[in-house]
């Protein structure tokens, strides 16, 4: 079993010319022997810019393969009066009955612990919805933003601990490391880890900091010092969840399948550890019934 807690269907490519539809995703999923994905959308926020793909559209490809694919809503933190006043219980209430599982991907341009953002967040956590964010400090860039160490996504830890938060992105990937120099927060910083990442201390101080292994910085950040690497999927084994976060037609490979397969075939990770990130710590957190 293999859940895949990041994926996307729409049109991604900047062009807007490529759509990748429900169908697309199944085949791309059996290729890589991937049972269930999670289908996360973008357009709701507007730096996600040409990006075409909002939570009606995941509703309607989610419900042509029901066993299969799982959709996520996505609630821009700024919509409706944006102030930190906002109600959202009448989206979240509509969403949550036609079969969310969670809410993602968190996108919008803002400073992680902009009030606006815990608002949404303490409703979200209030109706069982996990958040998925996208960080990156790139200013050209969409996702939300933190200072070196993470002080931002502490504060939303600490204030919204009834919420559970599912870190992604180059920067929320690059302050794995204690070391992380300013102009590799917002890239794929290579070598060895440093002790005393903000990433690692967030994880083992709340536990409602969960990350994906998606993109290429998931994969980077796992893969960049090999032994620190698997001791991080050691350590973490209860909150990280596999992802690819396939978002074009055209793409042929995602390095962490093959990498993810790797670990097991070469048995470097525990069975147990392995089973968990593969599929059963998503499978708890989005209330999957799996029957194997
Ligand atoms: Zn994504």
């Amino acid at each position: 079993m293999l859940i895949d807690v990041h994926a996307h269907i729409g049109r991604i490519v900047k062009q807007r010319k490529e759509a990748l539809d429900g169908t697309h995703l199944i085949c791309k999923m059996d290729e890589w022997g991937i049972d269930r994905a999670c289908v996360l959308g973008l357009s709701e926020t507007p730096e996600a810019e040409y990006q075409d793909s909002d939570t009606e559209d995941v509703l309607r490809e989610c419900s042509r393969f029901p066993g299969r694919l799982i959709p996520f809503c996505l609630i821009d933190p700024r919509f409706g009066r944006n102030d930190p006043s906002m109600d959202f219980s009448y989206l979240l209430e509509e969403y949550v009955a036609r079969g969310c599982r969670g809410m993602g991907e968190m996108l919008p341009k803002l400073a992680f612990d902009d009030p606006r953002c815990l608002n949404l967040f303490r409703q979200a956590g209030r109706f069982g919805m996990p958040i998925i964010f996208d960080m990156n400090d790139n200013p050209i860039y969409y996702g939300l933003r933190d200072d070196p160490g993470l002080p931002r996504l502490e504060k939303a830890l600490r204030e919204c601990p009834g919420t559970v938060l599912v870190g992604h992105g180059p920067t929320f990937w690059a302050e794995i490391s204690g070391d992380v120099p300013p102009d590799q927060r917002v890239g794929y910083p290579s070598g060895p880890v440093r002790p005393g990442g903000a990433v690692s201390r967030l994880m083992a101080q709340y536990s409602n900091l969960w990350a994906d292994l998606s993109a290429g910085s998931g994969y980077n950040a796992i893969s960049r010092d090999p032994g620190f690497g698997l001791e991080f999927l050691d350590q973490f084994q209860d909150r990280l969840m596999f992802g690819t976060d396939y978002c074009i037609r055209s793409q042929k490979t995602v390095a962490n399948v093959g990498f993810f397969q790797s670990l097991r075939a070469e048995r470097r990770l525990s069975d147990d550890a392995w089973e968990k990130i593969a599929w059963k710590n998503a499978a708890r957190l989005l209330k999957q019934e799996i029957r194997q």
